[in-house]
Formats: structure tokens, sequence, C-alpha cells
């Protein structure tokens, strides 16, 4: 098969919490080995269940602040009082290669890392098919508490204000739609002209022998 050498790409999935990003990212990760996950710095605590180095790398407010001051953080963002950021050279390592990268950020991460990727980035909301899923979502995955759910609610028209700002947006009413809908974005995304870098090498050999 011709393989055409590009440049990875940069997969934002944001929605409100509780509407499937976690869910739908995973699916992703499983299906497509070309794919990787950025692991963000957070400065919360873990939830039951989750892996230090593997859903986040879970660190105290003074490192966090450190690394932020050194320019080592590509965005980051204070979200529910807590702070997330992505550290920046595994990603830049990750294009180069021709791997794409796939992020779990809000709508601030999604800016900044607009304003210094453009070019890379892909940008897909996932909305919930409706309040009460999402509300149901929230109370089923039970990980946080009836307050965490009730603020989490209370953000969602906020995160989702957001949408007209993405590329791509999906409901996430049935996953398996979903996750098809994701993967086609993909491949397409793939394909663009801009991130083939070996084209104009293809393209002369091809017409040389022409
Ligand atoms: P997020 O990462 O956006 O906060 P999660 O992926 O953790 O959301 O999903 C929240 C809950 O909803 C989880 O318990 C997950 O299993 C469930 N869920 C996700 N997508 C669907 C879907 N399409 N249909 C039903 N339940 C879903
Ligand atoms: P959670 O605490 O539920 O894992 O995440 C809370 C919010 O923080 C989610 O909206 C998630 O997308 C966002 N988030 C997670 N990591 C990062 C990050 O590195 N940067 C930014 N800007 N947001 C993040």
């Amino acid at each position: 098969m011709t393989e055409i050498p590009r440049r990875g790409l940069l997969l934002v999935l944001s929605s409100p919490s509780g509407a499937g990003k976690t869910t739908l990212s995973r699916r992703l990760l499983a299906a497509d080995p070309n794919v990787i996950m950025s692991v963000s710095v957070t400065t919360r605590a873990p939830r039951p269940g989750e892996v230090d180095g593997k859903d986040y790398h879970f660190i105290p407010q003074e490192e966090f602040a450190r690394l932020r001051d050194r320019g080592e953080l590509l965005e980051y963002a204070e979200v529910f009082g807590n702070f997330y950021g992505t550290p920046k050279r595994p990603v830049l390592e990750a294009l180069q290669a021709g791997r794409d990268v796939l992020f779990d950020i809000d709508w601030q991460g999604t800016q900044q890392l607009a304003q210094a990727m453009e070019e890379d980035l892909v940008r897909i909301f996932i909305l919930p098919p409706s309040a009460e899923e999402l509300r149901e979502r929230l109370i089923g995955r039970a990980q946080d508490s009836a307050s965490t759910v009730a603020k989490r609610m209370a953000r969602a028209a906020d995160e989702i204000s957001h949408w007209p700002e993405y590329d791509y947006v999906i409901v996430n009413d049935n996953l398996d739609v979903a996750s098809a809908e994701i993967a086609a974005i993909v491949r397409a995304e793939r394909l663009r002209r801009r991130r083939r870098t070996g084209l104009t090498q293809f393209v002369r050999r091809l017409t040389k022998s022409l």
C-alpha cells in the first residue's frame, strides 16, 4: 500500500461534563493505534479508579505553577477550582512522528491550542441528546457527590454555549453511531492536503515517470 508521510493532527473532544467524551475517547484509542492520548497535569484529587500517569498526572499546585512559568504547558485552565494543563513536549514529538494526539480539554484550552497551533487542530464538540440524559449520565457515573453533579449541571449551559467554536458537533445519543462519526472525521482529516507532507515528493516522482 502506498503510504504518504503526513504530519499528525491534534484532535480535541470537548463537551459538558457527563456528555461522554471520556467514553468516546477510550473507544477511539482502542480502535486506532495511531492515536495517542495527551495526558494532562491537574491539581485536582484523583477520583476512584483513576490512575496517576494514565488519566492525569496528579500534581501539587506548586509544581503546576512551576511548569506553567517555565513555558512547559501548551495550554492551561482553571476548571471547578482546579488547574489543568497540557504538557508541551510529548505533543510536539507525536506530531512530528505523524501520530495523532487526542485531547480531553475544555473550551478555554481549545481556544489556547487554536492560537498556538491552529493548522494542526481538529475540534469536535460532543452534545448530550437531552438535559435529562445528561443528568442521568452524571448520576449513573457514580463518581461524584450530589453537589458536584449539581455544579456540573449548572455549568453545562455555559460549556455548551461554545459549540460554534468547534469544527464538528456530534450528538452522543447512540454510542456506536457517535464513535463511527468520530472515526469518519479522523479519516477525512488525515487526508487533508496540508497535512500530507510527503505529497510533493510523491507527485514529483509520479509525474516524472509519466
Ligand atoms: P465525560 O467524559 O464527558 O464527562 P463520560 O464519558 O464519563 O463523560 O460519560 C458519562 C457517563 O455516561 C458514563 O457513565 C458513560 O458510561 C455514560 N455514557 C457515555 N456515552 C453514553 C451513551 N451514548 N449512551 C449511554 N450512556 C453513555
Ligand atoms: P474532570 O475533572 O472531569 O476530569 O475535568 C474537568 C474539565 O477539565 C473537563 O471539561 C476537561 O475537559 C477539562 N480538562 C482536563 N484536562 C485539561 C487540560 O489539560 N486543559 C484544559 N484546558 N482543560 C482540561
